[in-house]
């Protein structure tokens, strides 16, 4: 059994727990039991962390890019040295399997090593002038940020959150999620081991309503940085608009996947099956809706359905299992609510459909094939292991369903015209769209949405852009 470690804030260095602050429990979600209490900050310590944001801000943004790339390349040696144990640590307080535990520590430090090159390139301009005049675009961080991390995925959401500004010479105040703070710590360790001055990278937990008010209050804080629900976003986009700071807003999705008549029906699901019961379908690109062309429904749903009831469930410890448990007791409640109310309105349960055991968060890989727009699971983002196989008359039908919801994060097609490729290039509403590739994240590739799915980027130089502002600089002789 793994050694979950003893859980703390990290404010200026500082290891902070105990003394009389609030306790919060981590549920191990493979057995619904406790195994660990998280102090929770109080309002001094969240004070104490602003004050040495503004203080880290003023030296950090002073520091050569040098200086800001070798701690992030150095952040990126250590999570990787690091693997194993921070990925063992991951799937206990979070439940996926161990090896796309692994993988999510390794994307991590990619992040970092890429963010630690573009932090150098942060390049501005100069304008053409009559002699004598000078006119110059610079690019400067933007300031202190707080960011705001969910449970899906407790490492990268963490590395994502603090990269962009420590790149950009900003300092952050990160909080995790407080069900899974264990991985997010390791990360925000990773940095200060590397050489990050304790007051640019900090880590707090808490009542999340009171650390998001509490520091978007504040005049320090000049940018909010939010990956989780949209209701919870436009919740904490209306606080910060109050101080008119800037925002990076990563919210839900309801992936569209057009498969088309003339796709490789094969490899589409060879890849996209297990895409979509990765992290028992928690992630926010997850492919949902499949919009499936008529002549190919049957094969496709059937083909589906089989690899669906192939996939082992169970602990995410155990390298047999292809998915764990889902992270907290919302889950399966969700879960049974959704498909619960998709069978009522019609919709076939084709695979699954069911809580697992009476033991942990598990739920069953699950398919609802011919589902009604009028069930719930058609208009809301799951969230879980379930996906929704649906046939379609063609392209345009096709189309208009996949641009019909509010979000508009990641987008898969599957086709072997060019023509059709170049029509969904441009027509699909999405701030990601694979085309006859199963995903949309690179570390080099800006990852964000627009519509309710948000507005902003992380990865990618749009990641570090994020976190800086334009400055013009005219000179007369
Ligand atoms: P939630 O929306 O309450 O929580 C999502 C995250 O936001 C959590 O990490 C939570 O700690 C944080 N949060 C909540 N209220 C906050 C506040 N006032 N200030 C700062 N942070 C706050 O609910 P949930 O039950 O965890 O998830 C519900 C839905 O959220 C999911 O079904 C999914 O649609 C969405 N979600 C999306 C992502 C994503 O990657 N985009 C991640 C997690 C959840």
């Amino acid at each position: 059994m793994t050694e979950y470690p003893q859980l703390h804030l990290l404010v200026g260095g500082a290891k902070r727990a105990g003394e009389g602050r609030d306790l919060a429990d981590v549920l191990d979600p493979t057995t619904g039991e406790p195994i660990a209490a998280l102090p929770l900050a109080t309002a001094a310590d969240l004070d104490e962390a602003l004050d040495n944001a503004q203080t880290g801000f003023l030296t950090w943004r002073k520091a050569p890019p040098e200086q800001r790339a070798a701690v992030l390349t150095n952040a990126g040696a250590l999570l990787r040295e690091r693997v194993d144990a921070i990925a063992a640590i991951l799937t206990r307080e979070q439940g996926k399997p161990l090896a796309e535990a692994k993988g999510e520590v390794l994307y991590s430090a990619m992040l970092f090593e890429f963010y630690a090159g573009e932090c150098k390139r942060s390049y501005g301009r100069t304008l053409v002038r009559p002699a004598g005049m000078r006119s110059e675009v610079r690019y400067e961080p933007v300031g202190p940020v707080a960011a705001f991390a969910p449970w899906n995925f407790p490492a990268l959401n963490v590395a994502r959150k603090v990269g962009g500004p420590v790149a950009a010479g900003c300092s952050v105040i990160v909080k995790p999620s407080e069900e899974t703070p264990a991985a997010g710590l390791a990360i925000v360790q990773a940095l200060l081991d590397a050489g990050c001055p304790p007051e640019v990278c900090q880590c707090v937990f808490g009542v999340p309503d009171e650390v998001s008010r509490h520091l978007l209050g504040s005049p320090v804080i000049r940018k909010l940085s939010f990956t989780g629900s949209t209701a919870v976003g436009k919740h904490l986009a209306k606080l910060a608009a109050e101080d008119l700071k800037r925002t990076t807003m990563e919210l839900g999705g309801h992936a569209p996947i057009l498969v088309f008549a003339d796709a490789d029906i094969d490899r589409a699901l060879d890849t996209m099956v297990p895409n979509a019961y990765r992290n028992a379908g928690q992630v926010c690109v997850s492919p949902t809706r499949f919009l499936v062309e008529e002549p190919v429904f049957d094969k496709f749903r059937d083909g589906f359905v089989e690899r669906v009831k192939a996939i082992t469930v169970g602990n995410g410890m155990d390298p047999a299992s292809k998915m764990g448990p889902m992270a907290s007791p919302r889950g399966p409640d969700q879960m049974e609510r959704m498909v619960g109310d998709a069978r009522t309105a019609g919709a076939q349960v084709a695979s699954g459909g069911e809580r697992i055991g009476n033991q942990g968060f598990f739920f069953q890989p699950t398919v609802l094939a011919e589902v009604p727009l009028s069930a719930e699971i058609m208009q809301e983002e799951p969230f879980g292991p379930v996906a929704i196989v649906n046939r379609y008359a063609g392209e345009e039908a096709m189309i208009e369903e996949a641009n019909r919801l509010p979000y508009g994060l990641a987008a898969y097609a599957w086709t072997s015209s060019p023509a059709r490729r170049s029509r969904l290039a441009a027509e699909i509403e999405s701030g990601m769209l694979a085309i006859n590739h199963p995903s949309v994240s690179a570390v080099d590739a800006p990852f964000g949405g627009i519509k309710w799915s948000g507005h902003g980027h992380e990865d990618g130089m749009e990641g570090v852009m994020a976190c800086m502002v334009a400055k013009t600089v005219h000179e007369g002789e």
